[in-house]
Parts: C-alpha cells; sequence; structure tokens
C-alpha cells in the first residue's frame, strides 16, 4: 500500500486519542513532522553491515524520534511503500506514537535508556529498559488492534517474506519478549505499568532482565 504524508498526519492525530485512551497517558505530538522515506533510506539508518541493514529494514514499519536540542521536532518516519492493510497500519502508527507518550511523560527513563544504549560492553540494563520501552509500544498496538482494528492484517510481499527470517532476532525479541511480561506481571493494570517507568536499573533489571 502506497502511502501519503497528509493522511498519515490525520491519521496520527486520530489514533493519538485512542492511545491516551488505553495507555492512560497524555501524548504531546507538536511541533511534529512525518516523512515517507524508501527502503534503501531505512537501510542507511540501522546498524550493521549493508546486507544486514537491508534486511532488516524490511522488519520495520515505522520510527518515531522524539524533538531535542538538535532536532526540533518530532519526527514520525514509516516506508513509502507500506506491507500491510490499513487497520494493520493503524496499530503500527500506536506503537509510534506510544513512543512519544514515554518520551513526553518520562524523560528520566528515556535519558538512562539512551545512556545503557551507548554502552558497548555491558547491556543487561539497555535489555531491561528496551523490553519495557518496546514491549509496552506492542502492549497499546496488540490493545488497538482488539479494541479497534480487529483487521490488522500484515501481507509482506514474497520478496520481503524471504528477508525476514534473516532479521535480526535479538532486536525481534525484545517487542515481544517485553510484551508477555508486562502481560504476565501486570496484566491490563495501567496503573501498574505506567509505574514502571519510575523504577531504575536494578529494579527494572529484576523485572525485565533474563
Ligand atoms: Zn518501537
Amino acid at each position: 500500500m502506497r502511502l501519503n504524508k497528509n493522511d498519515i498526519t490525520q491519521r496520527i492525530e486520530k489514533i493519538s486519542k485512542q492511545v491516551e485512551e488505553i495507555s492512560e497517558l497524555k501524548t504531546q505530538l507538536s511541533p511534529m513532522r512525518v516523512e515517507l522515506l524508501n527502503r534503501i533510506r531505512f537501510a542507511e539508518c540501522l546498524d550493521g553491515n549493508f546486507l544486514k541493514r537491508f534486511f532488516l529494514s524490511y522488519a520495520i514499519w515505522g520510527f518515531y524520534t522524539h524533538k531535542d536540542s538538535i532536532q526540533n521536532f518530532n519526527l514520525f518516519e514509516f516506508p513509502k511503500n507500506y506491507g500491510g492493510n490499513e487497520e494493520d497500519l493503524n496499530c503500527v502508527i500506536g506503537h509510534e506514537i506510544m513512543h512519544n507518550a514515554q518520551h513526553s511523560n518520562f524523560p528520566d527513563f528515556i535519558l538512562d535508556l539512551n545512556h545503557y544504549g551507548s554502552w558497548i560492553t555491558d547491556c543487561k540494563y539497555f535489555k531491561s529498559y528496551l523490553r519495557l520501552f518496546e514491549g509496552d509500544a506492542e502492549f497499546i498496538s496488540k490493545s488497538l488492534k482488539s479494541e479497534y482494528y480487529p483487521n490488522s492484517k500484515y501481507a509482506p510481499s514474497k520478496m520481503i517474506k524471504l528477508f525476514l527470517p534473516k532479521t535480526d532476532e535479538e532486536v525481534e525479541n525484545v517487542y515481544e519478549e517485553g510484551y508477555k511480561i508486562i502481560k504476565r506481571e501486570f496484566g491490563n493494570d495501567r496503573k501498574k505499568i505506567n509505574s514502571l517507568y519510575n523504577l531504575r536499573n536494578k529494579e527494572i533489571l529484576e523485572i525485565f532482565g533474563d
């Protein structure tokens, strides 16, 4: 499905209300920018050798970057050609909007996440932080699917299917593992889930570590 910038912007505005309702967190979208990228541009943003990055780019549905001292707008990026149907796209947009809510409400958590992400030697904290960060965004995406978008379907082309098994499993797992931990430990209790973002280091490791 070919994406269109204005359409995506309207979807973000609509879905952000649904994300706020499910997450019990406020979003802070503006100032916002939407960009549509070629797969090759996605690959450029990733780590690893070209082949790995190229394969990995096929497992990515969207990107969110929060505004900071260098980039003075919130940036949503999606591939120009999307591999799922409209309802699936809405769930993915919801995932990215949740990252906006996390940045807006828990800046200290994000500081830690970025700090540990820049460590090369010991990433056990990073993985735990990432499981909460991505796992909770998955929680939102899956809740959107069950509450609003039951016909959501990702239907990658044959070529994409060929590439998918080769993508970095470590990265994929953080999403699913984080989601499973949140569901198992906290069910749908958003008060408890949102309070996790105020925990630090060892406490997060205790819940989300290996
Ligand atoms: Zn994410």
